[in-house]
């Protein structure tokens, strides 16, 4: 039998001979309940008392002062670019393996993404490439770092925890420091991960969260900043809201704002949904140790387990292809399509995507060397059975 078939049998034997996809939704809670709540009450749209649950829930699993519910992931990004303050015609960094969200937000608000390269450890963006590329181009004046190359300002870093392994915080932390970039860290997959007894997200000035149907919890669409900063999330909440002065009946809009509120419905789901969250880490935990039980001795590569010090929410299993067995990736999503497994590769690299072809970037060879070797199995909560 061929590698790709042997890998094949052995995702088989973890998720069920009738395969399996990427990631599901699990609704095994109080989601009916919750939903039928909120019909009863006539509150389904962005104001509703699920929604400030939801919030308070959120902000107390994380650790955060203040979570604000919005629509997707991608939403709460721009809002929190914009309100640190990145303006159209800054540069802000991105890793360029990251999902092509973490660039459009930039892009929404006329900045320009710079691309980064990641590393091997968690797939996260690479301090010590990122200090070395930042010595070469950052150059000092009064208003702050600019891009030697194009002369425009160095605003902003987006770190991605890709696949819910947390990046190396604290030299991030000490790099945006160094270089007065506004840290925003793209915790969209990372709920239920954490640095050093301290949860992805609460790094920077904000965070963005999503529950978008694939993530480790749901809300059918939708997102959250947290932030630990008052005034910030004072404002997230504001110009998600149209930016409406609060009063009972005046419409008075004080700047242009966005819709970009979560509805109640939405936050109903996720409130049952968080309930649910521990049991779902506990079978994403238990999963990475059948499929490394299961690929044990193949000889085709590694599960990416989480880096030392951190804890991994393992949203979507990894496995890395060895250097010599890359070649077989396209096989292998071949045939894992016709058993019905939901394997996927990395996304295209941001960089090498047309609408980005034009984009600042730093050297991205660890990147591209990577990118051939990641496969994602199939990660869904339900394949362990619940206890
Ligand atoms: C899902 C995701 C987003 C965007 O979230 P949406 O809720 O889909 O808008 C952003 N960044 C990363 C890394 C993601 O995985």
């Amino acid at each position: 039998m061929s590698l790709a078939d042997q890998l094949i049998d052995a995702t088989l034997r973890v998720v069920g001979q009738s395969g399996a996809p990427l990631h599901e939704p699990c609704f095994a809670g109080n989601e009916k309940r919750y939903l039928e709540e909120c019909i009863d009450s006539t509150f389904v749209s962005s104001v509703g008392p699920h929604v400030e649950r939801f919030e308070k829930e959120l902000a107390r699993y994380v650790g955060v002062r203040h979570a604000v519910a919005v629509a997707n992931g991608t939403a709460a990004l721009q809002v929190a670019l914009h309100i640190t303050g990145v303006k159209s015609g800054d540069e802000v960094f991105v890793p360029t393996a990251t999902f092509v969200a973490t660039a459009n937000a930039v892009t929404y608000l006329g900045a320009i993404p710079h691309f980064l390269d990641c590393g091997e450890v968690n797939l996260g963006l690479d301090p010590d490439a990122f200090r070395a590329w930042l010595a070469h181009i950052a150059e000092y004046d009064s208003s702050g770092y600019r891009n030697r190359l194009t002369g425009r300002r160095l605003a902003a870093v987006i770190p991605t925890h890709v696949f819910g392994h947390p990046c190396d915080m604290e030299r991030i932390v000490a790099i945006a420091h160094d270089f007065k970039l506004v840290l925003i860290e793209d915790a969209a997959e990372s709920l239920g991960s954490f640095y050093r007894g301290y949860h992805t997200g609460t790094f920077g000035m904000a965070a963005a969260l999503s529950f978008n149907g694939n993530k480790i919890i749901t809300t059918g669409g939708g997102g959250a900043l947290i932030t630990n900063d008052f005034a910030l999330a004072t404002r997230a909440k504001h110009i998600t809201t149209t930016a409406k002065k609060p009063h009972p009946w005046a419409y008075e809009h004080d700047e242009v704002g966005y819709n970009f509120r979560m509805p109640n419905l939405n936050a109903a789901l996720g409130l049952a949904q968080i309930e649910q969250l521990s049991g779902f880490l506990d079978a994403k935990r238990t999963l990475l140790q059948r499929y490394k039980n299961a690929i044990a001795g193949l000889g085709i590569g590694t599960m990416l387990e989480e880096p030392e010090g951190t804890t991994s929410n393992y949203w979507l299993q990894t496995l890395l292809l060895d250097r010599d067995t890359a070649s077989l990736r396209e096989d292998i999503l071949a045939r894992a399509h016709e058993k019905r497994i939901g394997m996927r590769p990395l996304w295209r690299l941001l960089h090498s995507l047309p609408v980005y072809s034009k984009s600042p970037r730093a050297p991205l060879e660890r990147a591209e060397a990577l990118e051939p070797r990641v496969i994602n199995l199939p990660s869904s909560p339900q394949i362990i059975p619940p206890k």
